[in-house]
């Protein structure tokens, strides 16, 4: 078997033979991609059905094949505008004396790309739309937590691609470090901001760059004008989607405390709406692991220990404790203090707190005291209320009255800031994220005529 150097080698060697990667080249990859998850969708949906335990493939044809196969098309739509070369203005008199000034944008190099189990198929088919489009190769690690669908990408890649295009190497986090160490032109690691650090520290060694696609805490404000019914439908359809386990999932909200029984109300509503039974709902996702299911049980025995109010959202009352797979029904805990461990991790699960605050600078306040997160999301119609949350807060990106759709648009980058990452995606941000802008200045002949007149010895001038 050729070792990951070796192909890292392979894979360099026949980049820097191609040269300039023309348009139809770029295409023709974008297209073999989009095609493999056409023609072998069904297979990897079943493939993650397997791997969660259970997973609603309705969701995973939207969210893993479909998902994937849009940022492709974008792609393959507007590759040629992407690679245009940009004419830049250049200082007056410059132009005039024939002077011209371009960007090009190259592809790096090689790129390696480390993606998560949660969407396996998407964080390893969507990076490849920017990669791809800008002209590199690629060398992918899948996650282990998924290990049939990631063997299966592997097989389905080496199918379509050859070895010097993309290619990929299955395998825990051993694998990953080994992967992390390798001197590519480009490192993108999407999963959690522990394993983020580690990856910075590896990639430091070789000056590899890196795009950090990372997780956190991802707070809802909920203004005192939203619409309660419609609030609550979007913040439990993201909280429930893939049982919760999104990078972008609304982690925790804050309600003004005149409105928190409002929502609680409108919550179950929607929950009995999308899932009247949770426990073989095949529309309602897994827990993926045990470590995942014990550390989310785990944030409920802790937070009923310290105090807190805990709300089952379970529409038939049905008995989760003996079971197939692992199911946690939607469950909100109220009034949760941070010293409660559901306050302090990200919680990757169908779990919401829910705190009360009774002017809006609160909860402004209470972002800005942790670590900047990936997404925020506000509910509400008051718009100096809203351009104040704007304003007086960072994060990643922001979805106003819904969450996480952000990361659905094309032409919006997709990234984190802080400890929820760095660089971004999607979309011609993609396209230059995965490109090297090269800065070409052409001097003419009349400018170094005149700049000749200036050069030493200057006691001449
Ligand atoms: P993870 O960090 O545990 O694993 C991600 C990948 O890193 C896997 O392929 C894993 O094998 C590899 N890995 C683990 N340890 C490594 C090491 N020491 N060296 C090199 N590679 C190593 O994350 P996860 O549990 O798969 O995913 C969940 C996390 O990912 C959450 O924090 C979530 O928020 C985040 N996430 C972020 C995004 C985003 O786009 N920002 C998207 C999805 C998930």
């Amino acid at each position: 078997m050729t070792s990951m150097q070796e192909v890292l080698e392979i894979q360099r060697k026949s980049y820097l033979n191609e040269g300039f990667v023309p348009a139809e080249v770029r295409i023709d990859r974008l297209q073999r991609a989009i095609s493999l998850l056409q023609d072998h969708g069904s297979r990897l949906i079943e493939a993650m059905a397997e791997d969660f335990g259970h997973r609603s493939h309705h969701q995973s044809r939207s969210t893993d094949i479909n998902g994937s196969i849009a940022p492709l098309k974008h792609a393959v739509k507007h590759v040629r505008s992407w690679m245009k070369t940009e004419r830049r203005p250049l200082q007056f008199p410059l132009r005039l004396l024939g002077g011209r000034a371009e960007v090009r944008y190259q592809p790096v190099g090689v790129v390696g790309c480390i993606s998560p189990w949660n969407f396996p198929v998407n964080l390893t088919f969507t990076p490849l739309a920017g990669i791809l489009a800008a002209g590199n190769r690629a060398m992918i690690k899948p996650s282990e937590l998924t290990p049939l669908t990631s063997e299966l990408m592997k097989d389905l890649i080496e199918e379509a691609f050859a070895q010097e295009e993309i290619a990929v190497f299955t395998g825990g986090p051993e694998v990953g470090a080994e992967f992390s160490g390798l001197p590519f032109d480009h490192l993108l690691f999407t999963g959690a901001t522990s394993i983020g650090r580690i990856i910075m520290k590896a990639a430091a060694e070789n000056l590899v760059p890196v795009t950090l696609e990372l997780g956190g805490k991802s707070p809802v404000i909920v203004s005192g004008s939203a619409d309660m019914a419609l609030t609550a439908d979007n913040v439990m359809s993201g909280k429930t989607m893939n049982a919760g386990q999104i990078c972008l999932a609304p982690d925790y909200a804050m309600l003004p405390e005149t409105r928190l029984d409002e929502f609680v109300d409108a919550a179950r509503a929607a929950v009995t709406r999308m899932y009247p039974t949770l426990k073989d709902n095949p529309d309602y996702t897994t827990i993926i692991s045990d470590r995942h299911y014990d550390r989310l049980r785990a944030y409920l025995d802790d937070a009923r220990a310290k105090g807190a109010e805990i709300v089952e959202l379970n529409p038939a009352g049905e008995d989760f404790s003996q079971q197939q797979h692992r199911r946690i029904p939607p469950t909100l805990i109220l009034d949760p203090t941070d010293d409660m461990t559901v306050m302090q991790d990200e919680i990757f699960g169908p779990i919401l707190p829910i705190r009360r605050y009774q002017r809006i600078d609160e909860p402004i306040s209470y972002i800005n005291a942790h670590p900047r997160p990936l997404g925020l999301y506000y509910f509400g119609e008051d718009t100096n209320e809203r351009e104040r949350v704007l304003t007086h807060t960072t994060s990643g990106g922001v979805t106003l009255n819904d969450v996480i759709m952000h990361v659905a648009m094309e032409d919006l980058p997709f990234g984190g800031i802080g400890a929820s990452g760095m660089g971004a995606y999607h979309g011609f941000d993609g396209f230059r994220q995965f490109s090297h802008a090269r800065s070409i200045y052409t001097q003419s002949r009349r400018i170094s005529k005149i700049m000749a007149r200036m050069r030493p010895p200057y006691s001449r001038q």
